[in-house]
């Protein structure tokens, strides 16, 4: 009898992709479906984006590229951090990747083994959990609640570091919460991480652009201490609505660079060609598709909030960036995964459930607020004659 090998029953996945599913097995038997379930922008690639793609492919970029990235777009990577943080990055230590995810995977990979443990968020991104267990190494979450503004407590983090623990995720602004910790936080963080050198950190940062007023972004990568080995994700997918066109990219610190390259040849050997020419069009062409759309993004998010407060048993605070909602659905007396299932079914409209993000996103919702006010008006419509007809 053929056996597949123990990893592979390790894997997880990503509920918002079956939630995506359904939704379009729903459209296609003729239900009028809103999805507020997948996160990506609702908005097309900015046109200069798009045509910088297809003229690389007439310009014959047809074939395979270095395994890390076009020299020009991994200059052009260092450029925007300079641009944006005034970090000063080595272009060498870009590694642009088929989308943000395989950051996580290849970071999951090249720290953890049967033996070590890696922390992460929960809720948090559910590729974060499925790529450490199929690592061999055990998952560590670290609960992010809602008093605290689903930010991470630097206290919390650091009590829950042992000898064993290989690497440290971090993600703010923060999917599903839409959660962003507080500068000082990360600064007592990475005060802490000076007493545990052991520790690896990857920062997610695919959400720093989209940072709502009233909240700041700090990035890891302003920490001189940390430099040696802290890998930050970052990519295309949010900031410039290029989710299918699969780019992201890391930095990697110096000691990670030749394993991640060789991971990298190993895998994909390389990122589609014209998506890279493109990828560098969005790093050095106009920048204020990103105002728009952040400013969409955060108009939608109070809309979104000040709905689902006035659902009968729901609250939501507001997020500080990204672009999801996550309210607290406890007040309905239904769990997550139900309501998730409920509100799909009776409804049509597509949420995905609280605990798709760990165990502590149980009595919680995810909200994506990547489509127009009208269909979140017409959806928390929905909800609301649904929830009053129970
Ligand atoms: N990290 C977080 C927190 C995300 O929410 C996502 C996408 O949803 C990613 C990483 C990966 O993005 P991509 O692979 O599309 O670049």
């Amino acid at each position: 009898m053929t056996t597949l090998a123990h990893r592979a029953g390790m894997l997880e996945t990503e509920n918002a992709f079956t939630v995506l599913q359904r939704a379009a097995e729903l459209t296609a038997s003729g239900r009028d479906v809103i999805n507020l379930g997948i996160g990506q922008p609702d908005f097309p690639t900015p046109d200069h984006i798009v045509e910088a793609g297809i003229k690389a492919l007439r310009d014959g970029h047809h074939g395979y590229t270095p395994s890390g990235g076009i020299a020009p777009l991994k200059d052009a990577v260092a450029a925007d951090i300079d641009r944006r943080y005034g970090f000063d990055i080595n272009p060498g230590n870009v590694q642009i990747l088929p989308g943000g995810k395989l950051v996580i995977f290849f970071a999951a990979m090249l720290t953890g083994e049967e033996g070590g443990e890696i922390l992460f968020p929960d809720p948090g991104f559910p590729i974060y959990r499925s790529a450490i267990r199929f690592s061999g190494a055990t998952p560590a979450p670290y609960p992010l609640s809602e008093e605290n503004g689903f930010a991470f407590s630097a206290e919390d983090v650091l009590s829950r570091i042992t000898p064993r623990t290989r690497l440290l995720i971090l993600n703010s602004p923060a999917n599903p919460t839409g959660g962003v910790t507080p500068r000082n936080e990360i600064e007592a963080l990475v005060k802490g991480l000076e007493d545990h050198p052991h520790v690896m950190v990857m920062s997610d940062e695919i959400y720093d652009q989209l940072i709502f007023d009233g909240n700041a972004m700090t990035s890891l990568l302003e920490f001189p201490s940390l430099r040696d080995r802290l890998i930050v994700l970052n990519g295309w997918s949010k900031t410039y609505a290029m989710t299918g066109w699969r780019l992201g990219y890391a930095i990697w610190p110096d000691m990670m660079l030749d394993a991640a390259d060789k991971l990298a040849v190993n895998i994909h050997s390389c990122v589609n060609a014209s998506a890279q020419f493109a990828a560098l069009a969005a790093l050095t062409g106009p920048q204020d598709c990103i105002a728009q759309m952040k400013a969409a993004f955060q108009h939608r998010a109070g809309l979104i909030t000040d709905g689902l407060n006035a659902l009968p048993g729901f609250s939501c605070g507001r997020p500080g960036g990204a672009f999801y909602a996550f309210p607290n659905i406890t007040g309905t007396g239904m769990k997550s995964a139900e309501l998730q299932a409920s509100i799909l079914e009776d409804t049509g409209v597509a949420i995905i459930g609280g605990t798709s993000f760990g165990e502590e996103g149980e009595g919680y919702l995810r909200f994506s607020c990547a489509n127009s006010d009208d269909a979140i008006t017409e959806a928390l419509g929905r909800i609301r004659n649904w929830l009053e007809q129970r």
